[in-house]
């Protein structure tokens, strides 16, 4: 279990499910780092007195300079100042929850410096793939998932040896696995025609049943992009193709992804849904502990449901699988054209079923195969696609 840890994006809702496991349980917030929310930074930073505290914004660096006078804390801002964390001699483990490919800096630099990581910045491992997976098994840097499914992936390949080790170590190869499957809760359109979904407002996907989420991933899931950040997410952690994942439509969200084997066994993990397992796990890793979370009553829910997903009408799932097989750039486009539409359809600018649209004419205008060296050949893609599209 780790001593203490240090939060990117502990204004989200992953940081501030996570400084809740914390507080349980003694473990000391080194850090935290917002996007923008500066009083709420500073209001969690009265309570948990960390020696660092970041603004991404730096837009925001005067207000939060204003506001922590007198913390006693280091101030930062910037994408720099979530580097400056993610290395810092006092984080002994980083909790990355920011959201978006801005992640991708900050995890290179903690598996630099050879920080364990708690994951939950799906865009890391979608836009920084191998170089990321290659770079975290050089410097023998864990790299432990908290995305739910991901984490249950993860403890189903765990229950099978005590000696799997974490993700991204060289102990571990993926061969265990005979098919992944990964679970979807289907978005809040689930069952809707393509025509229906066009008519849907950001309003009304910003009601997901069951997951409590921030904006940019309930829109991811409610148009299964989600999903298809997943899938590549899974690729690279696990070490598998998409063919060996089976991605189903479950929308209860009380089986949060399954593992077979080579017997034929399938073990599942489950429980009602709430990210502080999850959270819980990628900190006390390999150990267990309390969370408070509901406790999975089977009698109640009485049935659980499995579906296909219908790749019709949610286009941005086959297309994120698309685009992890072509690999080269097309993995980065699908992310920043993904991040572009998602930050206009909130903004009323454009319908849902433009995003899939959107997506797609990027990855064939833009999309080439060749290898991504460097975070540089990153981020020059990114930019073209940000500015372009
Ligand atoms: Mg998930």
């Amino acid at each position: 279990m780790t001593g203490s840890t240090a939060i990117l994006g502990s204004t989200g809702s992953i940081g501030t499910q996570a400084i809740e496991v914390a507080q349980m349980h003694g473990i000391r917030v080194t850090a935290l780092a917002a996007n923008t929310r500066v009083d709420e930074l500073v209001k969690q930073a009265r309570t948990l007195h960390p020696e660092l505290l970041c603004i991404a914004d730096e837009s925001r660096y005067p207000a939060l300079k204003e506001a922590a006078a007198g913390l006693g804390c280091r101030l930062l801002a910037g994408t720099d100042g979530l580097c400056e964390i993610a290395q810092h001699e006092s984080t002994e483990t980083l909790l990355n929850s920011v959201v978006g490919m801005v992640g991708l800096k900050p995890t290179l630099a903690a598996i630099a410096a050879k920080k364990p990581i708690a994951l939950a910045n799906k865009e890391t491992l979608v836009t920084g793939g191998t170089l990321v997976t290659e770079t975290a098994l050089l410097s023998g840097s864990h790299i432990l998932p908290v995305d739910s499914e991901h984490s249950a992936i993860f403890q189903c390949i765990q229950s099978q040896s005590a000696d799997v080790m974490a993700p991204l170590t060289p102990d571990y190869t993926g061969r265990e696995t005979r098919r992944i499957i990964l679970t979807a809760s289907g978005g809040p359109f689930r069952g809707l025609s393509k025509r229906e979904l066009a008519r849907v407002k950001a309003a009304d996907a910003l009601k997901h049943p069951n997951w409590s989420m921030g904006n940019k991933v309930t829109i991811d899931s409610a148009t299964m992009m989600n999903k298809g950040l997943e899938v590549i997410e899974a690729c690279h952690l696990f070490n598998v193709t998409p063919d060996k994942i089976e991605i189903v439509v479950h929308r209860e969200s009380i089986v949060h992804s399954a593992v077979e084997f080579e017997d034929g066994a399938v073990v599942a993990q489950l429980g009602t849904p709430d990210m502080k397992v999850p959270i819980a796990y990628a900190l006390s890793y390999p150990d267990r502990m309390e969370t408070g979370v509901k406790r999975l009553d089977l009698f109640s829910l009485g049935t659980l449901h499995f579906e296909r997903p219908d790749t019709e009408t949610f286009r941005c799932l086959p297309l994120a699988i698309e685009a992890f097989r072509k690999g080269g750039t097309y993995p980065v486009i699908l992310n920043a054209a993904n991040e572009v539409l998602v930050g206009r359809f909130l903004a009323g600018e454009i319908r849902l079923p433009d995003i899939a649209d959107g997506v797609e004419r990027a990855m064939e205008k833009w999309g080439r195969n060749d290898r991504i060296l460097s975070l540089d050949d990153v981020l020059v893609v990114d930019e073209l696609v940000r500015k372009e599209l």
